[in-house]
Formats: structure tokens, sequence, C-alpha cells
């Protein structure tokens, strides 16, 4: 069947450049029959998404991407169909969105003597109410002709190897797992390539993670080296996880295209089935039966 979605995308309710509904036209003109808008800790670009994609008559799956930190290291879980009132979870990601903003007001304190941007600068690049993060940062230091793009921010003065990098605070990737089930969403472990790559996200630890109820593994993403792809894909097969496939678009912010990668109907099926917390949207009967099928 040919349902092509999109499971991971941003907008302006995190660190997109775009507003949710323009978000939803995008997916739109690259073909995508469903898609999914997955803002950083942050469930608030859900209702004018889902108001776009009905309009347009393309399925919406609500998600939120959780960072989460592995012994230091950053690792990105996507919770798909949650309870966006479910306590616990809520109680977390504003917790993250605030030691965001104080690691946010860390970073531009080391980086303001050498290149004088303020909190204001900053500031001045998020939508209101956005969850923060280094890609404002790099708006405030692109505004300020320090580099050319967020792109070029990322590979020098903001690196996690730079002195001026500072992490935030997050949950352990198995907290987040059991957050996600708790508020009945569905876990799918983020771009894991990298990690799996250089050694420091063993298969033990995602066999750790599905037995507490990770549900899927995102294969295809332009951040997972090619060579651990296989890896990924038998691991998923042999642990019953859900393949995926994404873009992570996030507008003008990086160059990743609206459907380079894409989730198959039956992995979407999938999800979908497993989601308890909210509702997919738009998603038609045939493509909802593939869940059952072999
Ligand atoms: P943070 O969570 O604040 O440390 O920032 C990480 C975010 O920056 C990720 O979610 C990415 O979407 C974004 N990002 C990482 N690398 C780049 C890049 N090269 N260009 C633009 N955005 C990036
Ligand atoms: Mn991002
Ligand atoms: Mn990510
Ligand atoms: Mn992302």
């Amino acid at each position: 069947m040919d349902f092509p979605s999109d499971l991971h995308t941003h907008s302006t309710e995190s660190d997109g450049t775009q507003t949710p509904t323009v978000v939803v036209d995008e997916e739109c003109r690259a073909g995508m029959r469903a898609m999914a808008l997955t803002d950083h800790e942050s469930a608030t670009g859900w209702p004018e998404a889902s108001a776009r994609a009905r309009q347009r008559g393309i399925g919406f799956v609500p998600g939120v991407e959780l960072s989460t930190l592995l012994h230091g290291r950053s690792l990105h879980m996507l919770g798909y169909l949650i309870d966006p009132s479910a306590p616990r979870l809520v109680a977390s990601m504003a917790r993250v969105r605030s030691s965001r903003e104080g690691r946010a007001e860390r970073m531009v304190a080391r980086l303001s003597p050498r290149y004088g941007i303020t909190m204001e600068d900053v500031f001045a690049q998020v939508h209101h109410g956005a969850t923060i993060g280094r890609p404002h940062i790099a708006d405030a230091l692109v505004a300020r002709h320090v580099v050319a793009d967020r792109t070029e921010a990322f590979r020098t003065i903001l690196s996690p190897g730079g002195p001026y990098y500072v992490p935030a605070e997050a949950p352990s990737p198995l907290d987040a797992v059991r957050m996600v089930v708790e508020a009945g969403g569905v876990p799918v472990l983020a771009h894991p390539g990298r990690a799996v790559h250089a050694g420091w996200l063993p298969d033990d630890m995602i066999r750790e993670l599905a037995a507490e109820g990770l549900a899927g593994l995102e294969v295809d993403h332009r951040e997972n080296p090619p060579e651990v792809r296989g890896r990924l894909s038998s691991l998923a097969e042999e642990l019953d996880l859900i393949p995926t496939g994404s873009s992570d678009y996030h507008g003008a912010g990086k160059p990743n295209r609206v459907g380079e990668n894409t989730t198959s109907p039956r992995s979407l099926a999938r999800i979908v089935a497993r989601g308890r917390g909210t509702r997919a949207e738009g998603i038609p009967d045939e493509v909802l039966a593939l869940a059952i099928s072999t």
C-alpha cells in the first residue's frame, strides 16, 4: 500500500523555524499521507497541526521528542500518542524545559565576553512559549553575524566538546520509556545510529529499554550511519520493535527535507494500535488493519 508517513518533525513550538500549520503544508507538498509533530518537550503545537491536518486531509499522529541522558550523553526518545496531561511526564517535561533555560543562560554567560550576545538576543529568536535550545543560541549568533547558519554554529562554537557547551538536565532513557508508557504513549528511540556506531549505546541497553516497554526504533534517519542501519533493523526484528523512518524536519533550521525518510504503513498502524493517551486522526481503516496482519 502506498501510504508514506513522516513521523518526526519540529515547529516553532521548539526549534523548528515554521509554524505547525506550515509544517503540515510542507508534508502535504512532499506527498506524505500522515505525519507526526514531535516538538522537544512540548505538545503545544498539536491543536494547530491537527486542525491543519484535518483541513488538508492528511493523517496526524501527536508526539513529543524527549531529551534523555545516558552516562552524560544525549539520547532522544520520541513519545507518540501520550496523554498530554499525564502528571509525571508533564512534570518531567516542565523540569527539562526550565533546565534548558538556565542552561541557555549559562552558555550565554560563557559566550558573551567573546561574542557579545545576551539572553535578549536569544529570546528574540524563540517563539513565545517554545522549548529553548542551542538552535536559538545559534540563531542569535547568526543575527550577530558571528556564523553564517545554525549548522556552522553547531559544528564550531556550540559543539559539546567546546568551551561554551553546558549540558541540560534530562531523565535517563529508562525513565523516559517508563513515563511515556505510563502516559499511554508509544516510545520510539530517536536516531540511535550514531550512539550505536560510537559504542556507547550497546544492544543490551536497547534490550533493557525494550523490556521496559520501548516500542520502536527510528531506523531510517539521516543521522544513522548507513553501516549500522542493518543492525538496527535486525535488532528491531529480534525484539519485535517497530521500525520507523523520518525526516526530523526543522524548516530552515536544518538541511533535512520533508519526507526524505518515511515510515511504512504497517509501522504507522502498529504505533497507532499501541497508543492509549491520545488518538491519532485521519488514518484510514485499511491502514489501521495492517497492525494485525503479518
Ligand atoms: P539542545 O537540545 O539544546 O542541545 O540542541 C540540540 C538540538 O539542536 C537538536 O534537537 C537538533 O535538532 C538541533 N541541531 C543539532 N545539530 C544541528 C545542526 N547542525 N543544525 C541545526 N540544528 C541542529
Ligand atoms: Mn531539534
Ligand atoms: Mn533528536
Ligand atoms: Mn528531532
